[in-house]
């Protein structure tokens, strides 16, 4: 066994974050565990709303990283394989070892879903993105084709419309399911199309993407010229290494009762990888502030 912990944060995006800085403040000994970059989803976010001192999602993770290092978190870039009961306890397990910990957060969120077609693997960085915030100024004057009809897709596609020639969206739907603002404001913008019952089958090109296969309403396929294709149909849990017996919604999210414990006592799991998100960083600080507290009242009765 590497190390015991009060408490091990799997994930470094704002739930996870949040929770461990709040714990290690009320006195815990706090580990955070990050499979790959500090931030989540959020580091998407070019420009954030209400929250003064952070003016994006990079500013506001960099800001929680620093103060949770100042507040005595230990943060391990390792990804968690597996987490077990132990002795009243929980074994941590990661490829770089076993970490022991009196209670476990699961904070790993949810990732963007693939869209599976041939091509969308082999053209990733050099035309594929999921990053219209990152990305779109290379896309100066190009052709792109975003993929989906929520919130996301239609904020993407207005992001890129400040940048591109022209932004055709493939929704597969014959209405979107995106909230009426956005929706409004992607219809009224000259430079966006929506192609209605529309699904993107494969992606081509040479060096770079060139193209798109789109089956339309018709049942026909046509090839659309693009640079550029960013697919937003929706969100998976990162969930994979959590125990069996955690209980799972029908879409693998964890499910929890109303302080956020999941049904093994001990394993606690807020934000994107809960089933019941509602999807607003603003509830992920609350969640995670909440449970810190608990976990702490917790442990210092036992
Ligand atoms: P979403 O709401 O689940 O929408 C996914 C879209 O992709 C749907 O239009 C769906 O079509 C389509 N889709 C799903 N699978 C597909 C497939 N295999 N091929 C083609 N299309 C497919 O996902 P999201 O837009 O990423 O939003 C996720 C959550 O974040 C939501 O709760 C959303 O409200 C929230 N969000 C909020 C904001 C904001 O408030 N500004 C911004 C972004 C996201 P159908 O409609 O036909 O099912």
């Amino acid at each position: 066994m590497s190390q015991n912990y009060d408490l091990i944060v799997i994930g470094e995006g704002i739930s996870g974050l949040t929770c461990a800085g709040s714990a290690a403040r009320s006195g815990l000994r706090v580990a955070t565990f990050e499979s790959t970059l500090f931030g989540g989803l959020v580091l998407n976010v070019n420009e954030l709303d209400g929250y003064p001192g952070a003016e994006s999602g990079t500013d506001l993770a960099s800001g929680l990283m620093q103060s949770n290092s100042d507040a005595g978190v230990t943060s391990i870039q390792e990804e968690v394989t597996t987490i077990r009961p132990a002795g009243g306890a929980f074994e941590v397990a990661t490829a770089g070892g076993t970490h022991g910990a009196r209670q476990v957060v699961i904070a790993s969120g949810a990732r963007l879903k693939k869209l599976g077609v041939p091509g969308e693997k082999e053209y990733e960085g050099r035309g594929v993105s999921w990053c219209a915030d990152c990305d779109a100024p290379m896309f100066q004057n190009e052709d792109v084709v975003v993929v989906g009809g929520g919130d996301s897709a239609m904020q993407e596609a207005l992001v890129l419309a400040n940048f591109c020639r022209s932004v055709r969206v493939a929704h597969r739907g014959e209405k979107l399911r995106a909230q009426k603002h956005l929706a409004e404001r992607a219809s009224a913008n000259p430079r966006i199309s929506i192609m209605w019952k529309s699904t993107v089958e494969a992606i081509l090109g040479g060096k770079m993407v060139e193209k798109v296969r789109i089956r339309d309403a018709r049942g026909n396929a046509e090839e659309t010229a693009c640079a550029g294709v960013f697919a937003y149909i929706g969100l998976e849990p990162n969930a994979g290494f959590a125990p069996s017996g955690i209980g799972r919604d029908g879409r693998g999210y964890l499910v929890t009762n109303d302080s956020f414990e999941t049904a093994m006592n001990g394993i606690w799991a807020i934000g994107g990888v809960r089933a019941g998100y509602s999807g607003l960083l603003r509830d992920a600080a609350i969640e995670a502030k909440r449970v810190a507290e608990v976990i702490g009242k917790r442990l210092a009765n036992d």
